[in-house]
């Protein structure tokens, strides 16, 4: 056995699955909600006996491995190391991808830097200055190495002296990895990207440093750069893929089950400081899909905390509805509001640091992201006759898209007694208003076409499925039943089965030895769900062949009939087919 076959072998599917995917049990099967796609009804299914995972919703299927790299967005050999590990099998000749090594590099290179930043923070001459100016902000030592923040002094080479001179990176690998400016197009020269700047590294959600923001310190040029400067787009980088703190904060979300989201480093440190640990801060106030993902992984609620006026800013408004399309729950602290925010803090950085037991409870506090769209929008426009257009205006488009329709019932209830109009008013304005305000693309699974099939092609498929999951092969391959078998696709599968059993195998193995362009599907009927009693799986089983049975004399009369000296035949067929009608 290959060392790839033996890490599989030793996975236990459900239990890595389990980690990311909340699963119950469902006769041999696991199901769950699909982590690959947004649903609120599971339809994702996995198989402990072949350690297969499939989602019938969008599609997406596979091994332990594929499971992996789909869920951490990597590659195949990155995937079987972590798996390997886990599994307590060290690997002999795994030989990584050039795209691996490269990879792996650039990771280098950036943790290396992050190294050297936060020496120089911490224990530096270079970095005092920016050392002091974040304690005097009211950033803690221990916030400074649990973030592992670091500065990057005023020069053009310190960096790349470090990592090129001492370290042995190439100009264009730390161009690569983001941290160095080629100076003139076309030259092999380079500058150091983060000059005079306190640096934050951005880390994955498994710790790895793919990037970093540089906050410039106070009386230092501005315009060279300006306040922030982040690693641009590189190959390890990409804004929308990240949620700072994620790494560290992680178990804290799953253990509260909420995550509260922030703008800024800066206000996620303060957060956690003030005992709100469950925080991540994204760039800009929308979450991106690939967010909502990796929060789901831990979480089913979001507490937003973004300077954004939610109700005005589309793309915020496209982040929620993303998030609630993959069936979580939003909720939004009330920054705005005087009752929480008496002081008027202007970002939860601020509101945290200076007040961090007001923070706390602000976070304690939020509401439902639709309510909070009424109260906002009532505080805006107030509750006279303009206003109140005004308040209907900005609403209901909003509401025209709530997706379940309780929650959607109950809102058009609220807006309707706010209001002061009967709820068949709101309901009628809301129609005509629905499909305005920036569609969102459908899901897969809308998009999906169900491909036009014969009947004898779902009927065989059914009695092969019924077959695989209830140790029926023996039955399926005997003579009269595989016989019954038309469809080129499922007699193909009947025929190589019938050539593979023998007593001592089992489905798995059965499975296993099959041809690589049939055992896809056979994989998905072993996964999906049955709940049947013994005789009724014999019940199925009987119709589905006798169904096979009827359509294959209809077939066969309908060749013979009319022709010479083949009357006999005919009337054992009709005598036949009449006993298989009747008794149904
Ligand atoms: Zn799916």
């Amino acid at each position: 056995m290959d060392q790839v076959e033996e890490v599989k072998n030793k996975i236990d599917v459900v239990q890595l699955v389990g980690e990311y995917v909340k699963l119950t049990k469902a006769g041999r099967n696991y199901k769950g909600l699909c982590p690959f796609h947004g649903e609120k009804t599971p339809s994702f299914m996995v198989n402990p006996e072949l350690s297969i995972y499939k989602c019938f919703g969008c599609g997406e299927g596979g091994d332990v491995i594929s499971f992996i790299q789909k869920m951490e967005g990597i590659e195949f050999g990155e995937a079987l190391k972590i798996l390997a590990k886990r599994a307590g099998i060290t690997l002999k000749s795994y030989v990584p991808t050039k795209r691996e090594e490269e990879r792996e590099t650039l990771l280098r290179a950036n943790g290396l830097a992050a190294d050297y930043f936060h020496f120089l923070l911490t224990k530096h001459d270079l970095g005092r200055d920016a050392k002091k100016y974040l304690l005097d902000r009211g950033i803690t030592e221990e916030s400074i190495t649990r973030y592992k923040l670091g500065f990057a002094p005023e020069g053009w080479d310190y960096l790349i002296k470090f990592l090129a001179d001492k370290k042995g990176f190439k100009l264009l690998e730390l161009e690569r990895a983001g941290l160095v400016v080629p100076s003139v197009k076309g030259n092999s020269g380079g500058y150091d990207r983060f000059r005079n700047r306190i640096m934050f590294p951005l880390c994955n959600h498994r710790g790895q440093v793919v990037g970093f923001a540089g906050r410039v310190l106070p009386g230092a040029d501005e315009k060279a750069g300006g306040k922030y400067v982040n690693t641009s787009e590189t190959e390890l980088y990409h804004k929308g893929d990240l949620l700072y703190g994620l790494d560290v904060n992680k178990s804290e979300i799953k253990s509260k089950n909420s995550a509260v989201i922030v703008e800024g480093e800066i206000d996620s440190i303060a957060s956690f400081q003030a005992g709100v640990g469950n925080v991540v801060a994204i760039k800009g106030s929308a979450l991106t899909a690939r967010q909502v993902e990796l929060l789901k992984r831990y979480t089913d609620t979001i507490i937003l905390a973004l300077d954004a006026d939610l109700a005005g800013d589309m793309a915020a408004r496209r982040g929620i509805e993303l998030a609630e399309k993959a069936g979580m729950i939003i909720k939004v602290v009330e920054a705005g509001s005087l009752k929480t925010n008496p002081k008027k803090y202007k970002d939860p950085g601020e509101w945290a640091i200076k007040d961090g037991e007001g923070w706390k409870n602000a976070v304690e506090e939020a509401v439902g992201i639709y309510d909070f769209y009424i109260t906002s929008a009532v505080e805006r426009h107030g509750l006279e006759a303009v206003g109140k257009t005004k308040v209907g205006k900005e609403l209901l488009p909003i509401w025209a898209r709530i997706e379940d329709e309780i929650v959607k019932g109950h809102y058009v209830k609220k807006l309707a007694g706010m209001l002061g109009v009967a709820e068949e008013d709101v309901r009628k304005q809301m129609n005509k208003t629905a499909g305005s305000g920036g569609a969102i693309k459908p899901g897969l699974t809308e998009d999906k076409l169900e491909q036009k099939r014969s009947r004898r092609e779902v009927v065989e498929e059914y009695a092969v499925g019924l077959a695989v999951r209830n140790n029926k092969l023996e039955e399926l391959v005997s003579p009269f039943v595989a016989e019954l078998f038309r469809d080129g696709f499922w007699a193909k599968v009947v025929e190589d089965i019938k050539g593979n059993l023998d007593g001592e195998r089992t489905v798995k193995d059965i499975v296993g030895m099959m041809k690589p362009e049939l055992r896809g599907r056979i994989e998905e009927l072993t996964l999906i769900e049955e709940e049947l009693l013994p005789d009724e799986v014999e019940k199925e089983w009987k119709s589905a062949v006798d169904e096979l049975e009827e359509a294959t004399i209809r077939e066969k009369l309908s060749g013979l009939l009319g022709l010479p000296g083949k009357e006999e035949e005919v009337t054992k067929l009709v005598f036949r087919l009449n006993e298989l009608t009747r008794s149904r």
